[in-house]
């Protein structure tokens, strides 16, 4: 299985290294010519903004809609790579997205005292609990009727899935627990024999 790592900014290198410690085939995306093959698709934590405007400039935006509209491609999208992927950024109209997510999103959500703070989650099928690391986290503020939560905080949830699109507001690329991206292989390869 081939996974993609949308290398323009933020921390790819944590998630490249991660996803080849499981024994994918790990591919850094910069352009669109990049996608072809590739099973799954990792949009990694950084800046949303700068990491949209990015996207724009290479013409990945369409081609990654292109590659998830027409085919089997599975994404993990984690803290800007979920803002990323939102239909919806609250107080953001104009921020540029791929908007394949029915949800809505609020950024920094956590506000300054716990601006980076880390838990024990409770995750839908994972036991024991996850250690989350936020680092100015956004948090789901709304969920379409196709949206699954697999784990929430007090503030909403953090952690989303929908058909082939998982989220999460945490970042398990900068942890030694590699479950959370066992799940989204699975995904990625239940999607490529259409099961999801
Ligand atoms: N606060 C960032 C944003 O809104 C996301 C932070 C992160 O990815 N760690 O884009």
């Amino acid at each position: 299985m081939t996974i993609g790592v949308l290398a323009l900014q933020g921390d790819f290198r944590e998630h490249a290294r991660m996803t080849l410690a499981l024994g994918a085939d790990v591919r850094l995306i910069r352009q669109p010519e990049d996608l072809r093959g590739v099973d799954g698709l990792i949009l990694p934590g950084g800046e949303s903004t700068t990491m949209g405007k990015l996207m724009g400039s290479f013409g990945l935006d369409h081609a990654i809609m292109e590659c998830f509209n027409n085919g089997t491609l599975a994404i993990y999208g984690t803290c800007a790579g979920m803002i990323l992927l939102a239909r919806e950024i609250q107080d953001r109209t104009d921020q540029p997205r791929l908007g394949l997510l029915d949800v809505t999103v609020r950024r920094n959500a956590f506000g300054r005292q716990k601006e980076s703070s880390e838990e024990d989650l409770a995750v839908e099928g994972l036991d024991p609990r996850f250690h989350a690391i936020f680092i100015r986290a956004p948090v789901i503020v709304r969920t379409g009727p196709e949206v699954k939560v697999l784990a929430a905080v007090s503030e909403g949830p953090v952690y989303v899935q929908q058909g082939r699109i998982l989220v999460s507001s945490f970042h398990p690329e900068l942890g030694t627990d590699t479950r959370i991206h066992q799940q989204f292989l699975r995904l990625a390869a239940q999607s490529h024999t259409q099961e999801v």
